[in-house]
């Protein structure tokens, strides 16, 4: 499999290493938004998050906050965004899940932000609706 974070899981390639146990790598992000950005995964390749078992999913839920209170408590950033980008429209590059946990710090400049669009008259129903009806 030519994937990047395969090849780092089998320590084909280096990385900063942040925790491993034996299903699940944290490590540094080579090109971080702030300084000890990490990225979270399972040594298992997966493309996406929905494409996680759902008892892979909570152990890297529980991963993360392990990760994510590390760096609380090294870096005492003034707070943390947590994300996966899912396939390249939403700005998946590496096709291997992970999360991202970036400490952000007051004034740091990075913006997350959205055009806060607008649903027409009752057009959030039918959203809903159509999200409601298709839950297993
Ligand atoms: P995404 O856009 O969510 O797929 O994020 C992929 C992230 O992986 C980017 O932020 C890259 O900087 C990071 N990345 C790519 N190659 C490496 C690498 N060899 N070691 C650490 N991080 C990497
Ligand atoms: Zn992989």
């Amino acid at each position: 499999m030519d994937c990047i974070f395969c090849k780092i899981v089998n320590k084909q390639i280096p990385s900063a290493l942040v925790y491993e146990d034996p299903n699940f790598l944290a490590f540094l992000d080579i090109s971080p938004a702030n300084k000890g950005h990490a990225l979270v995964i399972p040594k298992q390749h997966y493309e996406t998050y929905t494409d996680l078992p759902d008892n892979v999913l909570k152990e890297l839920a529980v991963v993360t906050k392990k990760v994510a209170e590390a760096i609380n408590k090294s870096l005492n950033p003034d707070g943390l965004n947590i994300f996966m980008n899912n396939k390249q429209a939403a700005g998946q590059i590496v096709p291997h899940a992970h999360y991202h946990i970036v400490p952000r710090f007051k004034n740091d400049g990075i913006r997350f932000e959205w055009p806060h669009k607008k649903y027409d008259d009752g057009e959030n129903k039918v959203y809903a609706e159509k999200i409601r009806n298709s839950m297993q």
